[in-house]
């Protein structure tokens, strides 16, 4: 269990508090928004009433032994730069930030905050994704162009045979095979696929994408 900070409580910075709490750490929530502030405060540990452009009262919240601390304002751009510079006056050690455009995720990075999140793109992302590869449920983009994959095996699938199936896929590796609450590691090739399988692959791009043509 961790304490975190999130600056700005939008509904980013909400969601974000909540779901830290819900992974058992200790937030403290800060917007100069009253509404905002009340609407959280009885789901995560502090929320505070407080302008985050005034260093003082950014030490008095006494979030120095934060392990990261979220600045999740994006329309004030210049509330997020002065924000974001308090902070690493105050040495806080690990800062991301939500940028709403270019210039903005420009002068965060030369403020040295460690990660920059772009909500609104990276969700068009995914949703183009899904539109895209109906199939995939889930991804995570690794290094190298390699990406892991949750299939979901839909009612044109049943009755397939893993390995005939994964053939189309080489170069592919499947981590597991999931059906209601058994997880299986070395799936046998005979399996024959059933509606609402999940499969978790990893693999790169081009071969996934010749595998997801399966699904279509
Ligand atoms: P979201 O896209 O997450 O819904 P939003 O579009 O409502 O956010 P943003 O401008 O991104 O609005 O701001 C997020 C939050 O940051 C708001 O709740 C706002 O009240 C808060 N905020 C803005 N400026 C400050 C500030 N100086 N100090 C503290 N909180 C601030």
């Amino acid at each position: 269990m961790a304490l975190f900070t999130v600056i700005g409580l939008g509904s980013f910075g909400a969601t974000v508090a909540t779901q830290l709490v819900n992974l058992n750490h200790d937030v403290i929530g800060i917007d100069n928004n009253k509404r905002n502030v009340e609407s959280i405060s009885d789901q995560i540990t502090h929320a505070v009433i407080a302008d985050a452009t005034d260093e003082h009262v950014l030490k008095e919240l006494n979030i120095q032994n934060c392990e990261a601390v979220v600045v999740a304002i994006g329309e004030d751009i210049e509330a997020s730069i002065l924000c974001v510079l308090h902070l690493k006056n105050m040495g806080m050690n690990k800062i991301w930030a939500k940028a709403k455009s270019k210039a903005h995720h420009m002068i965060l990075t030369h403020l040295g905050v460690d990660k920059i999140i772009h909500p609104e793109e990276d969700m068009g992302t995914r949703v183009a994704q899904s539109l895209s590869y109906p199939m995939v449920s889930r991804y995570m983009g690794l290094e190298d162009n390699h990406f892991i994959v949750k299939i979901e095996i839909k009612a044109n699938q049943k009755g397939e045979r893993f390995q005939h199936l994964m053939d189309h896929g080489s170069g592919i590796k499947t981590i597991l095979h999931k059906r209601g609450k058994e997880i299986i590691y070395s799936i046998d090739p005979n399996l024959i696929l059933q509606e609402g399988d999940i499969l978790v692959v990893e693999g790169e791009l081009e071969p996934l994408r010749k595998l997801s043509a399966r699904f279509k």
